[in-house]
């Protein structure tokens, strides 16, 4: 079994959302895809422990927008590595409320869909969600969706532990076999981020060759907006 195969299998990403009574939820996915065109129905897989999972149970609709690859790291970060129990992931981020009332993100998003739970099935660790779509809309017509790639290959994140596709990340070092070893490399201990000091990060504009104790103190993870004190040196 080669475990650089499974990165091979190309996805979106997507922040999915739902609500039940005044409890609203939200999480970063890829396992989303279409199932059928008649009726337009999409498929999710959620993993069992997540909040969000029980308020889609709970409320039987979900809506998903297809992040641009210009997303704001920090929402990704929000929707992707913290627990929606204990904080509050839609302050600040701009959404609207769609036809059956749950919040839909338009923040850092090329387009969005309103679904409403036909199916559901039980798979192992996690539930398999299929909606009608009852609504949807465009935000940015030219918009280049995020994928899954790019966010491993270029903004090097990882997948949460939550995540249908998580694996762990000591059998996924060889496909970063591509790392120096001459520079210090220090890592995110929310989202597994790595900043290479021999790389920088092109994105907040710190040069290559920047030691991470020069990085500026307000400087934050690229992928979920954790600050400097939340890294360690590999
Ligand atoms: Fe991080």
């Amino acid at each position: 079994m080669n475990l650089d195969t499974y990165f091979k299998v190309s996805y979106g990403l997507y922040v999915v959302t739902t609500q039940s009574g005044d409890k609203k939820g939200g999480y970063i996915a890829n396992t989303l895809f279409q199932v059928t065109a008649t009726p337009p129905q999409f498929a999710i897989s959620c993993n069992k422990d997540n909040y969000t999972t029980s308020l889609i149970q709970q409320s039987g609709v979900f809506g998903f927008s297809i992040l641009s690859q210009k997303a704001n790291p920090a929402l990704i970060g929000n929707f992707g590595y913290k627990s929606g129990r204990d904080f509050d992931k839609f302050h600040g981020v701009s959404h609207f409320k769609g036809k059956t009332g749950i919040p839909i993100i338009t923040d850092s998003s090329i387009a969005w869909f309103e679904c409403k739970v036909n199916h559901f099935y039980e798979v192992g660790t996690h539930l398999i969600f299929i909606g009608e779509v009852v609504d949807n809309g465009i935000l940015e017509e030219k918009g280049i969706p995020l994928t899954y790639s790019y966010y491993r290959e270029v903004l090097k994140g990882y997948s949460p532990k939550n995540a249908p596709t998580y694996i762990e990340k000591e059998k996924i070092e060889s496909s970063y076999s591509h790392i120096s070893n001459q520079a210090d490399v220090w890592q995110c201990q929310l989202c597994h981020y790595e900043y290479e000091e021999a790389k920088g990060d092109p994105i907040s504009g710190i040069q290559p060759g920047t030691s991470f104790l020069d990085v500026p103190d307000d400087w934050v993870c690229p992928i979920c907006g954790a600050g400097k004190s939340l890294f360690e040196k590999e």
